[in-house]
């Protein structure tokens, strides 16, 4: 399947690497003079929930890491293990010609890297600037542009996976940017990922994100619905979930990541939702899609109303909850 995947993505010109499948040496050498396959210092930006894991995963493969969080506490195991924290993205950019990015949302990447104390403040030429972080195309094409002036490379490569995923080192990279920097991004980023594809231009790695999450919405909401609609049928949940999965209904929303607490264990529904992705993170997404279905002229009629039912959720006390909280949402809501 995989080896299939990567013949079909050969063949419509989107390339696609798996871990085990390096880029050729020849290619390497060709992209610049940046130390490429050698374990200097990167910089990490961001060290949350996913960062955190990210970072740990770079520090496995024998990088060592120069450490930027806004929130200090974050960095203390990463400085008891040895690596160097530093004051601000300016610091991590002087000591560092790779560095990474996982950030909330567009104003915290635009704050990282245009600030007063930002990375274009002391960028090196030469150097690439990976953001990982979710945001809006728009702001990832005007990053690009900002640093482009300074001589240096920004690529875009957001990710799909989850907390659960960037532990195990098997998140999925959509990267947008310059083709022949994508071997120097896939030297990093395939130690965080198993699956890093390149996705054309600045912009079209977060184009993939956004589109995956609007439609990860869309079904983590109809699977809840489902669920609940059965369960207040009469049928037991971890039948109707086999059933489901079994059937034309199954999507990773029920089969890997079910909604309603007894169905399956280690998800955020078995532990009253915590960890995991954030609903309001979701609502982010969705914002983002919403704006780009408009920048666009396209319909996102499901789409918007999984926006605004995250946006009510986070109003009504979901905000730190997992996403899949929306199958408790809607069974409050079953009241009036
Ligand atoms: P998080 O809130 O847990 O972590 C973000 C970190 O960035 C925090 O530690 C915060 O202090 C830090 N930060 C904020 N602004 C900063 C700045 N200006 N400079 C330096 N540090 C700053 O978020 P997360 O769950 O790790 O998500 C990060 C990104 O990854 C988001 O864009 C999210 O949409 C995306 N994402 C998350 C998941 C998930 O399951 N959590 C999955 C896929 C993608």
């Amino acid at each position: 399947m995989a080896a299939s995947l990567r013949l079909c993505a050969a063949a419509s010109g989107l390339r696609y690497w798996s871990r085990r499948q390096r880029p050729a040496a020849a290619s390497l050498a060709a992209v610049c003079s940046r130390s490429m396959a050698s374990k200097t210092p990167v910089g990490f930006i961001g060290l949350g929930n996913m960062g955190n894991p990210m970072a740990k995963n770079l520090m496995k493969h024998g990088y060592p890491l120069i450490i930027y969080d806004v929130f200090p506490d974050v960095c203390k195991e990463f400085q008891d293990a040895g690596e160097q924290v530093v004051s601000s993205p300016a610091d991590v950019a002087e000591k560092a010609d790779r560095i990474i990015a996982m950030l909330p949302t567009s104003i915290n990447a635009i704050e990282a890297y245009s600030g007063a104390n930002g990375i274009l403040k002391k960028v090196k030429k030469g150097s690439l600037l990976i953001d990982s972080s979710t945001i809006d195309p728009a702001v990832s094409k005007e990053l690009a542009k900002e640093v482009e002036k300074m001589g240096a490379v920004f690529m875009d490569a957001p990710v799909s996976g989850g907390v659960g995923a960037a532990r195990s080192g098997n998140l999925t990279f959509m990267v947008g940017g310059a083709e022949d920097e994508f071997a120097a991004a896939q030297e990093l980023l395939g130690c965080m990922g198993s699956n890093v594809v390149y996705c054309g231009a600045v912009g079209t790695g977060q184009a993939a994100k956004i589109c995956n999450n609007m439609l990860l919405a869309i079904s983590m909401i109809g699977t809840a619905e489902a669920m609940n609609l059965g369960i207040r049928l009469g049928l037991d949940p971890k039948l109707l979930a086999k059933i489901l999965n079994m059937s034309s209904g199954r999507c990773w929303s029920s089969d890997t990541y079910n909604p309603v607490p007894g169905v399956m264990d280690g998800v955020p529904s078995a532990n009253n939702y915590q960890g995991g992705f954030g609903a309001t993170l979701m609502a982010k997404d969705l914002g983002l899609a919403q704006d780009s279905a408009t920048s666009t002229k396209s319909p996102i009629l499901l789409g918007s109303q999984a926006h605004q039912i995250y946006r009510m959720m986070c109003a009504k006390g979901y905000s730190k909850k997992d996403f899949s909280s929306v199958f408790q949402f809607l069974r409050e809501e079953e009241t009036f």
